[in-house]
């Protein structure tokens, strides 16, 4: 079948759109120079003030906000102890640094596939995996709903793992009431523009486990600290400090504190917004031919940080690809999430075989993400269902 410029008409979008954007206001410009024309651009205030303001959003006890969101995976793994020889189980629907920050600390990124109806790491799937050498479960939040976070916290409990959950997608979900963040051992969060707040670059562990916590902030600066109870040989010299683990320099700095801060005033705004999006995509799509829709679990009150399209091959006669383009011609720039982790070069060459996750597989084959952000405009949601309707209705058998 030819590749059509357009399925039709003129295109549904009269000005482009992408799948992901920003909303910076004045409040947030004028907290970041507020900052800038203060004492401290990095190590100041800003930063326990946002800690604490996550706490409150997230329902944790302690908070470490670092350079990015992957900088918050690398630590929390530390943290954790992973080393050479240990295994990490993760999902390979997810972004590369859900599974690099296994291998940072030298250890195994072990891949268990996924629902094929919610997408998400499916914990009978983890339970399979796991072997002497399994210190930890990895479970990402992906497009934003909740994990099955009772079921994986059971399994952890009973082998003895840690639960690292990557929630760079879920800030503001509940599972079971509760706010993802406040659950299981460490949660790892990123502030990328493309997620639901944003601070430039930056991201944030949250635990209840002070040890964890205190871990958490050896790692994030040098492994270097002035807490006395830590230190080999306390002096009471004023500029004394010790080194006493191998850390980074994984700070956030003030401005991009102040920036997430201020975000933050506007999650429940964001979060509404994204939830009406998504009904009304759930609406239009939930019956429409040759589209088939990420399955909710009730446990999850979601806020999504991506709305995935699942094309149905068996109704419709083009590609991905073809699906993919022709939504471009309609002023529509998807995404797609994701290429499964091990099937990247760089984890290929270390001998994962294809086929590995036959459900992973074949949900990247046949999905890709549309347009989800807050200023996105009624009139343009209409029009991205609109443009979907036309390309479904041209390629349909
Ligand atoms: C964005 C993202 C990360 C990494 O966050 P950065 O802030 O970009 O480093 C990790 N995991 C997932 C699932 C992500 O989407």
């Amino acid at each position: 079948m030819e590749k059509p410029a357009i399925c039709g008409g003129t295109p549904a979008c009269a000005t482009p759109v992408q799948y992901g954007r920003q909303y910076i206001d004045e409040a947030d410009i004028r907290a970041v120079t507020d900052v800038m024309k203060s004492d401290f651009l990095t190590c100041g205030p800003q930063i326990p003030a946002l800690e604490k303001k996550f706490c409150e959003v997230t329902g944790a006890k302690y908070a470490v906000a670092v350079s990015n969101g992957t900088a918050a995976l690398h630590i929390a793994c530390i943290a954790a102890g992973i080393g050479p020889g240990d295994e990490a189980i993760t999902t390979p629907i997810t972004f590369a640094a859900s599974a690099n920050c296994i291998s940072y600390c030298g250890g195994t990124p072990v891949f268990a596939d996924i629902d094929p109806e919610t997408y998400n790491i499916d914990p009978a799937a983890i339970e399979a995996c796991i072997t002497p050498k399994t210190k930890a479960v990895i479970p990402v939040h992906f497009t934003g709903q909740s994990v099955s976070c009772d079921e994986i916290a059971a399994i952890c409990k009973k082998h003895g793992l840690l639960m690292i959950q990557d929630a760079a997608h879920a800030v503001g979900t509940r599972y079971k009431g509760q706010p993802i963040g406040s659950l299981g051992d460490m949660t790892c969060f990123s502030s990328h523009p493309v997620k639901t707040v944003t601070s430039g670059e930056g991201g944030i562990v949250t635990t209840n486990d002070e040890t964890l916590y205190k871990k958490l902030l050896l790692a994030r600066s040098h492994g270097i600290t002035r807490d006395r109870s830590l230190m080999s040989a306390p002096s009471d010299d004023p500029w004394y400090y010790e080194m006493i683990s191998l850390g980074y320099n994984y700070r956030l700095t003030d401005m991009q504190a102040a920036l997430l801060s201020s975000q933050l005033e506007k999650l429940p705004a964001f979060s509404r917004r994204r939830k009406e999006i998504v009904s009304r995509y759930n609406e239009a799509f939930r019956d429409m031919e040759g589209i088939i829709v990420q399955k909710e679990i009730p446990e999850s009150d979601t806020v999504r940080h991506l709305y995935i399209l699942q094309l149905d091959t068996d109704i419709l006669t083009c590609s991905r690809r073809q699906f993919f383009d022709a939504m471009d011609a309609e002023n529509i720039h998807c995404q797609v999430h994701y290429i499964p982790v091990y099937r990247l070069p760089y984890y290929q060459n270390l001998g994962y075989p294809k086929g590995l996750c036959p459900n992973a597989e074949r949900l990247y084959e046949r999905i890709l993400s549309i347009p989800l952000y807050y200023s996105l405009a009624d009139k343009q949601v209409e029009e991205v269902i609109l443009a979907v309707r036309k390309i479904c209705a041209y390629y349909r058998r």
